[in-house]
Order: C-alpha cells, then structure tokens, then sequence
C-alpha cells in the first residue's frame, strides 16, 4: 500500500508505506498538516513502525514533530544529513514551513539497509547529489525518490552540500539499475517510472 499527501509552501509529498497484512507502516517526509496524515493513518488501520526522511531539508519536515509525538516511532535518516536535520539554520524549516524543526535521528539509513514492514522489505539505497545524505527507498517496485529524481527533472544542487556529479552518478548507478517498470515517486510533483525517465535522460 502506497498513499501520497500533498502539505507544505512547496507542495511536498509526504508518503505512507504500508504492508496490508500486518498494517505496519512507514511514513516518508512528513509535511503539511499533521491532521490528514493522522486521518490516513487511523481510517486505515495503521501502526506507524518508522518516520523515514529522504533527505533533511526543511521543506519535508514540517510535521515531523507531531508525528514523532503521535506515534514515538524512530526517526531514520541518512547520518551525512542528520547536521541539517538537527540544525534549523541549515534546514531552513523556518522559512520553507513557517515553524522551525529540529530533530535527531533514533536510527540510520545506509546503503542496502532492510528495514521491515510486517513481511515486506524496505530497502535503503544512499544517493547523495542533492544533499550528502539524500537517500531513495524502495518497496517492492515503488522507489520514493525525494528530492533525487522527479517526473521530468532531477533534484537541485545548488544548496548546501549538493553536488551534480554525485547526483548523476546516483542516478545513473543506484535508480537507472532498477527495472524499467518500477514507479518513482518523488518529493515534489506526479509519479514517474524508471523506463520514462530513462528515456529522458538517454544522454546520462
Ligand atoms: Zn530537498
């Protein structure tokens, strides 16, 4: 199970991950009002096993800490990025979700890491570019991408810690290896698959 809300100044996309059979379930970049998230969640049964972030930046963190207060979950991050999430001046939460967020990781993300949903695997792939410690997640065949590749573009990398070089090459060596019908679903905007996006990019 897969559920997408839009919240926030910059339209972010907050995802809940779920296995249908346990009802245990990942939420991915929570933003926007805490109350949809908690209306998905409850109307379907849920129990909130771990609040996953792509990546650290403020404009996917706004309701980071009511939901860490609701459901006392672990926060898991990427370690490269946990200085931004710890740090409001680097997050710019203040500026991107008028309320400013700092929080720390209760777990980290590595390349390859497993995480579990009942019996179904989250896996953690680290692809850094838009951020140090930007990270896609993969379960079964939909990869949230965050701000790492979206429907038509890529992630920016003039922020700090961004680097263009590492994020083609996180692109090209992390997401374009998977199969061509997998569904990403980034940060910002509509879903896309790896085969559309693969075709935009034919010059990568
Ligand atoms: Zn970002």
């Amino acid at each position: 199970m897969i559920k997408k809300l839009v919240g926030g100044n910059l339209y972010t996309n907050c995802y809940i991950i779920a296995d249908e059979l346990s009802r245990e379930a990942a939420v991915i970049d929570p933003v926007g009002d805490f109350k949809y998230i908690n209306d998905l969640i409850t109307s379907n049964d849920l129990k909130v096993k771990y609040i996953l972030m792509t990546h650290g930046h403020g404009d996917h963190i706004g309701a980071l800490p009511d939901v860490k207060e609701c459901y006392n979950a672990p926060i898991g991050i990427n370690p490269a990025d946990e200085e931004l999430l710890s740090n409001a001046a680097l997050n710019q939460s203040t500026l991107y979700e008028n309320r400013t967020v700092e929080a720390t990781a209760d777990i980290y993300l590595k390349d390859n890491d497993i995480l579990k949903l009942g019996a179904k695997d989250i896996k953690v792939l680290h692809t850094p570019g838009h951020t140090k410690g930007s990270i896609c997640i993969l379960f079964g065949k939909e990869l949230i991408s965050g701000d790492t590749l979206f429907a038509r573009g890529i992630g920016r990398t003039d922020l700090y810690g961004g680097d263009y070089e590492a994020l083609i090459n996180s692109i090209k060596t992390k997401l374009f290896v998977l199969p061509e019908d997998t569904n990403v679903h980034p940060g910002h905007g509509g879903s896309t698959t790896i085969l559309a996006e693969k075709m935009n990019y034919s010059i990568i």
